[in-house]
């Protein structure tokens, strides 16, 4: 069996590393450290350091809500300029060959319309209201 690669002072370094403000990824510690990425993991787990978000995840919260989420349509980005909230009986209108959209100029950044927008999305905050 290898001896296991742990001392004090490594310890030490992995525990400094990996709370740094640059948040260097595991395989970059164990690059400094001489280690792999997986003994960097089963270290930090053994102990006892805090779980890290994944940077994949920490990018993408801070991404700005641009995506239309209606379903039928699919993800859409960037500029949409009709309203898309479905108002009434969307499959009645596709049967009688309407465009079962809102069709009212939609604001920056949202599907929908000045209206909709506040319909469809509230602050956390209101709900605890
Ligand atoms: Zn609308």
């Amino acid at each position: 069996m290898t001896p296991s690669p742990w001392t004090a002072d490594l310890d030490a370094q992995l525990t400094r590393r990996w709370s740094d403000a640059d948040r260097p990824s595991c395989a970059q510690i164990g690059r400094d450290l001489g280690l792999t990425k997986n003994q960097i993991i089963g270290r930090a787990h053994r102990i006892g350091l805090p779980k890290r978000e994944s940077p994949v995840h920490t990018a993408r919260r801070k991404r700005p809500l641009r995506f239309c989420h209606d379903g039928h349509l699919g993800n859409r980005v960037g500029p949409i300029t009709d309203c898309k909230f479905i108002a009434g009986d969307p499959h009645g209108a596709a049967a009688r060959g309407e465009n079962p959209f809102c069709g009212e100029p939609s604001l920056p950044g949202s599907c929908y319309c000045a209206d909709h927008h506040a319909v469809c999305y509230t602050r956390a905050a209101e709900f605890a209201a």
